[in-house]
């Protein structure tokens, strides 16, 4: 390509200084050098019977050629030759950008086998395998600590950086960087189907979906294609007829240079810039988002996102911190706190419910042993039952205990000690009598007063709370985060109607929940996001967002992302037509040439692709990472 753009600077002098002959033999040259790829491509074109830029470029070249403009015609496809490649260049880094994640797992992996500890590639590691971790080394696959203590820095799949703690029983990922510990890792899934592998290959799909407006564009794009071909032929056709009649002669400059003419709006009809504005903006926001951890499952996604005014929580583990605390654990019926834990906890041993994990937690740090009940059955928004010990015991809220008339003024004294304390109550009943009562602390989030104000700068409207939980408690946590409004004592099917309710009367609404008793929620809402998607892979296989970690600021960052994304799209979009528009009125006055027109198009295609980059931040991620 640099030698074909130095025989057409040469043979542009030699052609200045008289010699012809030789100006012609080097744009011969330079076009032979240049023109076998679009020619390639263009007869792709034709048999696909599509009207393309590649055909109509052989078709301009050609036409130059006729009309005798040598050094025209291998101007124009010399352009276009370095645009195309700076072009799948860009776009080509912008894709593997996301494929740089994948990297950030090693390909081999410390293995103890049979006493002794070898190197072994991640891909021949078998589940249960048990694989050494030394310290600031990477985590080679998903796996559950078995021995040791370390943190890990898991920002390649999480997005957050600050490193986490992980004892004996914690989940890690591969891709995590390992801190000072040393651990002992026991492999939970294969290396294809590891977290960060299944996040790649989610962004891979959503990037390959349309967004919406390009949908739009691409088929405005069907319909003014041909109509300035159409156009194209009139002007060629046309005024010289019309000229020639008049004159009642046929001046040959005439055709020549309505033919030029029509030749020069061919090369602009080509709505290249038009079509791809969009999708690679939504490509690189799709890769940044992922990059932070947050995973956007397509363009559509995106520009809903964009259009949010109004943001549901749902309560537990998204505006409070997700680690319920015991507080307190009082029997009622002469039941001892001891009971009531090792009740509850057996009960609980099988529940996702945040609860379920803190009263577990508890009873085991009590030093109870915890043996899961049998016939576990989750209440979806009330609590949930099992036979333990051969009894069958219930868990619940306070309407849930009530509606199985277990309540007696014990349990109302014990109800009203915990709630003085500032925690809220669960209770629990065997036999058809109730046991006792358990405190729990659902402390606000640290940080969610400014998220839920960074949610409002982003020109969120309304902002509200939805949970199980009661009134009182709800309180507690909007007066703690500044939410507008809370609903209490809401069963998931509440939950539903709220949203369908707020959409009526704010429009566009997310909901943000942790995928648990909020599922039918977050499918209604218009963006359904779960939190703390890294877990568990129901939130991340359903919702519209997903953020891989708990940290709630990636919310204000997501919808910001989304409205950028639209605006630079929209921006876009009107430099692609801007372009176009203007040069189909130079070209039909005759002030535009060839390549000039090639220049535009090439030019308008190459800044639309550095806007998306820049508009979604990409770029500077490119420039950073390829300067490291
Ligand atoms: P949230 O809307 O805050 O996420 P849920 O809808 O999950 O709350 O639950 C509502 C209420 O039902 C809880 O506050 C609790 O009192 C009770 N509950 C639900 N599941 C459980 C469980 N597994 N153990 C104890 N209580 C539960
Ligand atoms: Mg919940």
């Amino acid at each position: 390509m640099a030698g074909a753009g130095a025989a057409i600077a040469l043979g542009g002098g030699l052609s200045w200084l008289g010699y012809e002959g030789w100006a012609f033999a080097l744009y011969a040259l330079a076009i032979t050098f240049t023109i076998p790829g679009p020619a390639r491509n263009a007869r792709r074109s034709v048999q696909r019977r599509v009207l393309d830029i590649h055909v109509l470029m052989v078709i301009a070249v050609a036409g130059a050629l006729i009309l005798g403009e040598w050094l025209e015609a291998a101007t124009v496809i010399w352009l276009f030759s370095v645009s195309e490649w700076l072009e799948s260049r860009t776009i080509a880094s912008a894709r593997r950008a996301i494929r740089d994640l994948m990297t950030m797992a090693p390909s081999e992996a410390l293995v103890r086998r049979a006493g002794t500890v070898i190197t072994v590639p991640v891909a021949q590691l078998v589940l249960g395998d048990i694989v050494l971790v030394r310290p600031g080394e990477k985590v080679p696959v998903d796996a559950i600590v078995v021995s040791g203590e370390s943190a890990l820095n898991q920002a390649p799949v999480t997005g957050e950086s600050l490193p986490i703690k992980k004892v004996a029983g914690d989940n890690v990922f591969a891709g995590s960087i390992n801190g000072n510990g040393s651990l002992d890792v026991r492999v939970t899934r294969l290396a294809q189907d590891s977290t960060i592998a299944r996040i790649v290959h989610m962004v891979e799909q959503a990037q390959a979906q349309r967004a919406p407006t390009q949908t739009l564009v691409e088929t405005f794009a069907r319909r003014y294609t041909p109509a300035v071909v159409a156009l194209a032929v009139l002007i060629a056709v046309v005024p010289p007829v019309i000229g020639s009649v008049e004159a009642l002669s046929l001046a040959g400059g005439e055709w020549g240079t309505w033919a030029y003419r029509a030749l020069v709006l061919l090369v602009v009809s080509c709505p290249c810039a038009l079509v791809i504005s969009t999708p690679v903006t939504v490509v690189s926001a799709l890769t940044v988002a992922a990059r932070a951890g947050v995973l956007i499952k397509g363009g559509a996604s995106l520009e809903r996102l964009a259009a949010v005014r109004c943001v549901a929580f749902d309560k537990t583990g998204t505006l409070t911190d997700g680690r319920v605390a015991v507080t307190d654990v009082l029997g009622v019926n002469c039941a001892s706190a001891e009971d009531v834990l090792s009740v509850a906890a057996a009960l609980e041993a099988r529940s996702e419910h945040p609860i379920g994990r803190a009263i577990v937690d508890r009873a085991r740090d009590a030093g109870l042993d915890v043996t899961a009940g049998e016939r576990f059955r989750a209440l979806p928004g009330l609590g949930a039952e099992a036979l333990v010990a051969a009894s069958m015991a219930v868990i619940g809220s306070h309407r849930f205990f009530e509606s199985r008339q277990l309540c007696t003024d014990a349990v109302h004294a014990r109800m009203a000690e915990i709630e003085a304390g500032g925690s809220t109550p669960v209770f629990i009943g065997r036999d058809g009598a109730a046991l006792g009562v358990i405190g729990l602390a659902d402390q606000p989030r640290a940080g969610s007063t400014s998220v839920v104000q960074s949610l409002r700068d982003a020109g969120v409207e309304h902002v509200v709370l939805l949970t199980g939980d009661t009134r009182r408690s709800a309180e507690t946590i909007r007066k703690a985060s500044g939410v507008d409004e809370v609903y209490a004592d809401l069963m998931p099917a509440d939950k539903v109607t709220l949203v369908q309710m707020l959409q009526r009367e704010h429009g566009t609404v997310a909901m943000v929940g942790d995928g648990i008793n909020d599922a039918p929620a977050l499918a209604t809402a218009d963006v359904g996001i779960a939190m703390g998607a890294a877990g568990t892979d129901v939130a991340l296989e359903t919702a519209d967002v997903a953020l891989m970690s708990d940290d709630l600021s990636k919310l204000p960052f997501a919808v910001r992302l989304g409205r950028a994304t639209v605006q630079t799209i929209r921006v876009n979009v009107a430099i692609a037509l801007g372009l176009k528009l203007a040069f189909v009125a130079l070209a039909a006055l005759g002030l535009a040439t060839l390549w000039m027109a090639v220049l535009a198009d090439t030019g308008a295609s190459l800044l639309v692709v550095a806007n998306g980059l820049r508009g979604t931040g990409l770029l500077s991620r490119l420039v950073t990472s390829t300067r490291q």
